[in-house]
C-alpha cells in the first residue's frame, strides 16, 4: 500500500501527502523514499504543475526514519556493509537534493518549482530533514507539535542532511542544542531560530502553502548555500570567530560525552569538515561519517538496547501470552512515604484510581501532597493545565482506612523495609481485598518469596520494584517469588505499561538484578579509596568508561547511612561469606564522622553552604593516604566496569535474569550503565568474549577472585560466540 499520495489540483498545485497505512505516525522506509522520489519526478516533469506541497495525512508530520530499517541496513548490505549503508544514505541525499534544486538551472538558478513543506504537527528526525530540504516550511500552530532532530539520543546523528543544512542555515552556535543535544522545540521557537518560516492556524495550513507558492519568485527557491558569496553564519572553521566556536564545541562535546559516544564526535567532524567544502561535497562528508557511526558496534548496541529492545519489553515481549488483559482499575498503595507517594502519583497520572494508605491521616495527606507539588511545578513550566492537575489529584484518596481497599485489583506496599511491618500490612489488606487481587511489594532488599509467606495466596504475590525518584526513573523491576504465578506477572507488566515505564522481569535472589550489580560497583570504588588509589582517579576512570556518576559521587547521592544500613543487614544475612569488610571500613568511618553524603553537605565530596559539590573531600587523604605508585587508568576503569558486568553475567547464569535484553535495558535505565555500550552483555560482545576473559584473568590475578571469569563467559570465548549470537533474538545476533 502506498505511503505517499499524489494529487494535482486545478490551480496547478501538486500535493504529496505522507500517510503510512496502519501507523499512527509516519516513519520513512526505503519503499516510502522511492515513492516520494517518484512523485517529485512527476511534479517536476509535468508542465501543468506550478508548485508542490509536501504534507501529512495524519495529525503529525513524521517521526523519523524507521530505526528497525536502519538497524538492519548494515546486515542487509551484503559483504561490504559500509558501502551498502553509504549508498543508501547517498540515495536519500539525492532525493532531498532534488527537492531542494527543484529542477532549476544550476547556473542561472532559474526555472525551479517552489516546494513547500506544510507540517500539521510534530516532525522529528528525517521528518524534519525533509522539510529542511524544501524551500519554505509552514507549521500549524499546534500546541502539541515538537520539531527537531533527536537522533543523537539513540546514538546516531541527523544524517539525512540535518548535520549539514542546520548549521549552514543558522550557524554552529544556534545549531548546537538542536543537533548535539537532540532538543525538540515548539514551532514558535523554531521560527525564532530561523529554521522554519511560518506558523499559521491549523485550518490555514494548506491555504498558506498555496499562497506562498503563488507568490514565490525564482530567488526564493535558492538556498543561501547555493548562492554566490555564501558565508557560513558565525564563521566557518578558518574564520577567527568560527575557529573559536569550533574549538569550543569540540571541548563541550568531549566534556559531555567523555569521548565515548561515537555519534557525537562524528557529528562534529561532519559539521567541521562539511563547513570547509562546497555543499554537495559536505553531504558526501556527512554520509561518510554517518556510515562510520552506523558501522560502529556501539551504535548497534545503543539502537538495540535503547530503542528496539526497550520498546519490545514495553510492548510485552516477556509477558505470559495466555493471560488476558490485566490492566489495573483500582490500585491500593500501602505506605505514603517517598516511594508510595511517587507510585501513587505516576498511577494517578495514568488515570488509575488510587487509594493511598498510611498509618496516620496526616502522613497519607502528605503523600498526596507530593503529587500536588509535582503538578504545580508542571503548571509553572506550562506543561500541565490546572484542569489536568485537578483530574490527577481526584484519582488519589488518602486514608488510614484499610476498608477503602475494597475493590482494588492491585496492591503495592511501600511501608518500612521491615519484614514484620510488611507482613502486618499484607494480612490487613488481605482481609479486605477481592480474592483475585494481586499483591506486590516494592521492597529493595527483602526476598519476595519470604515476604510472600505472610500471604494466604503466594501465587498472587510479586515484587514491583521502583527506583527513586519514581516519577523520573523509568525502569521497573518485576520480581517473581518462588510461587508467583503467571497472572501476577501479567498484572505487573500491564500495570507498568499503563504508567508508561519500562519493565524487566527477574527471579528472586538477593538484591534482585539492578541493586545486585550497582552495589559491587560502589564497593569497588570505596575499596580503592581504602587501598590508597587517588579518589580523583577512581571517579575519572568511571566517567571515562561512560558511567554518569563515579562510585564515590553515587554513594554521596544515595547516602552513606543507607549504604551502612544495607551493609549491616547484608552482613547479618551472609555471615562469614560477607565479602565487603574492607570497603565497609571506609563507609563506617565517614558515617561515624557524620558525613552521610549530599544530605549532610559532606561525604566523599566537600560541599559549600548551598549544597553545591566543590570537589573531593581533602580529609580522605588523611584517613587513607594515596599510595606512591598508582595503578593504571585502564586497570581502575576495568575494575569498575567488570565488577558490575560480571555480576550481570552471574545473574544470567543463575537465571535471576532470564533474558539478556532485560539485562542490558535494565542496566542502562536502572543504574546508568555506560549507555554507549548498549549494556553489560552488549559491552562484552563488543569486547569479544576472548578479550573479556583476558581482562578478567588479569584482574583476578592482581585484585582478587571476584574478577574470575564466569564459566559462561569462558565457554563463549572458547567457542568464539557472543551473548547476542547465542541468546538474543535471531535478527539481533550481530552487534
Ligand atoms: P519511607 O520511610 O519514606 O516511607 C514508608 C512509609 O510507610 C511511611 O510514610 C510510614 O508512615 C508508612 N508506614 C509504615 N508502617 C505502616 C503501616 N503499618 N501502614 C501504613 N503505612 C505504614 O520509605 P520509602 O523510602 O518510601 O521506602 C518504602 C519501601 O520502598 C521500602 O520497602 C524500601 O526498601 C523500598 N524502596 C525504597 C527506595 C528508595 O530509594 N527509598 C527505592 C526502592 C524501593
Amino acid at each position: 500500500m502506498a505511503e505517499f499520495h499524489y494529487k494535482l489540483d486545478d490551480d496547478g498545485i501538486a500535493t504529496i501527502t505522507w500517510d503510512v497505512p496502519e501507523k499512527s505516525m509516519n516513519v520513512l522506509s526505503f519503499d516510502g523514499l522511492r515513492e516520494l522520489d517518484a512523485h517529485v519526478d512527476t511534479a517536476l516533469g509535468d508542465d501543468a504543475v506550478k508548485g508542490v506541497i509536501i504534507t501529512s495525512g495524519k495529525k503529525d508530520f513524521a517521526g523519523g526514519m524507521d530505526l528497525n530499517i536502519l538497524a538492519r541496513m548494515g546486515a542487509e548490505a551484503g559483504d561490504n556493509p559500509a558501502e551498502g549503508i553509504f549508498n543508501g544514505i547517498m540515495q536519500l541525499h539525492g532525493a532531498l537534493r532534488k527537492i531542494e534544486l527543484a529542477g532549476m538551472d544550476r547556473k542561472t538558478k532559474k526555472g525551479g518549482k517552489p516546494i513547500v513543506a506544510a507540517l500539521p504537527g510534530t516532525a522529528a528526525g528525517i521528518g524534519f530533514e525533509l522539510p529542511l530540504a524544501c524551500h519554505h516550511i509552514i507549521v500549524a500552530d499546534n500546541p502539541k507539535a515538537k520539531l527537531g532532530l533527536p537522533e543523537i539520543l539513540v546514538g546516531l546523528f541527523p544524517g539525512a542532511g540535518g548535520a549539514t543544512r542546520v548549521p549552514r542555515k543558522i550557524g554552529l552556535m544556534a545549531a548546537a542544542p538542536i543537533l548535539m543535544e537532540g532538543r525538540m522545540q515548539s514551532p514558535a521557537k523554531m521560527k525564532g531560530l530561523g529554521l522554519i518560516d511560518e506558523v499559521v492556524p491549523a485550518e490555514n495550513l494548506i491555504a498558506a502553502a498555496k499562497a506562498w507558492i503563488s507568490s514565490a519568485k525564482d530567488a526564493d527557491l535558492v538556498k543561501p548555500w547555493d548562492q554566490k558569496g555564501y558565508k557560513y553564519p558565525g564563521g566557518a572553521p578558518y574564520h577567527p570567530a568560527g575557529f573559536q566556536m569550533f574549538v569550543g564545541a569540540n571541548v563541550m562535546i568531549h566534556g559531555k560525552t567523555q569521548g565515548v559516544y561515537p555519534a557525537a564526535k562524528s557529528l562534529l567532524a561532519a559539521i567541521y569538515e562539511g563547513a570547509i567544502v562546497p555543499f554537495d561535497t559536505a553531504l558526501k562528508v556527512e554520509a561518510r561519517w554517518f556510515t562510520k557511526v552506523m558501522t560502529t558496534p556501539s551504535t548497534a548496541g545503543m539502537i538495540r538496547s535503547l530503542f528496539l529492545n526497550k520498546q519490545a519489553l514495553e510492548k510485552g515481549a516477556v509477558r505470559p501470552k495466555e493471560i488476558d488483559d490485566q490492566r489495573v482499575k483500582k490500585l491500593g498503595v500501602l505506605g505514603a512515604g517517598m516511594m508510595g507517594a511517587g507510585i501513587a502519583y505516576v498511577s494517578a497520572l495514568a488515570g488509575i484510581e488510587v487509594v493511598l494508605i498510611d498509618a496516620t491521616q496526616e502522613a497519607a495527606e502528605r503523600g498526596k501532597a507530593h503529587s500536588e507539588g509535582i503538578l504545580d511545578g508542571g503548571i509553572k513550566r506550562k506543561k500541565v493545565t490546572p484542569e489536568k492537575k485537578e483530574a490527577v489529584l481526584a484519582n488519589i484518596t488518602p486514608t488510614t482506612d484499610y476498608g477503602a481497599l475494597k475493590g482494588c485489583d492491585l496492591i503495592i506496599e511501600a511501608v518500612f523495609e521491615d519484614p514484620k511491618v510488611k507482613a502486618g500490612v499484607t494480612k490487613q489488606a488481605e482481609e479486605v481485598i477481592p480474592a483475585d487481587c494481586i499483591f506486590a511489594s516494592n521492597t529493595s532488599t527483602l526476598p519476595i518469596s519470604s515476604l510472600a509467606s505472610a500471604s494466604t495466596r503466594p501465587e498472587q504475590f510479586i515484587g514491583i520494584h521502583f527506583f527513586s525518584p519514581v516519577h523520573k526513573m523509568n525502569l521497573v523491576e518485576i520480581i517473581k517469588g518462588h510461587k508467583t504465578g503467571p497472572r501476577a506477572v501479567a498484572k505487573a507488566l500491564d500495570f507498568v505499561r499503563q504508567i508508561r515505564k519500562t519493565p524487566i522481569v527477574v527471579n528472586d535472589e538477593r538484591f534482585f538484578y539492578a541493586n545486585r550489580c550497582i552495589i559491587p560497583y560502589i564497593n569497588e570504588g570505596v575499596l580503592m579509596v581504602k587501598e590508597g588509589v587517588r579518589p580523583a582517579l577512581i571517579e575519572h576512570a568511571a566517567r571515562l568508561f561512560g558511567m554518569p556518576l563515579g562510585p564515590l559521587q553515587l554513594t554521596d547521592e544515595t547516602s552513606i547511612d543507607l549504604g551502612v544500613k544495607i551493609a549491616k543487614a547484608t552482613k547479618a544475612a551472609m555471615g562469614n561469606a560477607y565479602p565487603n569488610d574492607a570497603a565497609d571500613e571506609v563507609m563506617f568511618k565517614l558515617f561515624d564522622e557524620g558525613r552521610y553524603g549530599r544530605k549532610t553537605n559532606g561525604g566523599f565530596y566537600a560541599y559549600d553552604d548551598k549544597g553545591k559539590r566543590i570537589g573531593l573531600w581533602q580529609g580522605l587523604a588523611q584517613h587513607w593516604p594515596p599510595k606512591a605508585e598508582q595503578p593504571s587508568l585502564e586497570d581502575v576503569k576495568m575494575r569498575l566496569a567488570m565488577v558490575q558486568t560480571l555480576e550481570a553475567v552471574r545473574a544470567f547464569e543463575t537465571h535471576v535474569l532470564e533474558d539478556i535484553r532485560e539485562g542490558d535495558v535494565g542496566a542502562i535505565l536502572g543504574w546508568g550503565f555506560a549507555p554507549w555500550s548498549g549494556g553489560p552483555f552488549s559491552w562484552l560482545d563488543i569486547l569479544g568474549a576472548k578479550q573479556a576473559v583476558g581482562i578478567c584473568d588479569h584482574l583476578e590475578k592482581t585484585y582478587g577472585a571476584r574478577f574470575a571469569a564466569p564459566d559462561l563467559l569462558r565457554e563463549l570465548a572458547a567457542k568464539g560466540e557472543t551473548f547476542y549470537g547465542r541468546f538474543g533474538p535471531a535478527d539481533q545476533a550481530a552487534a
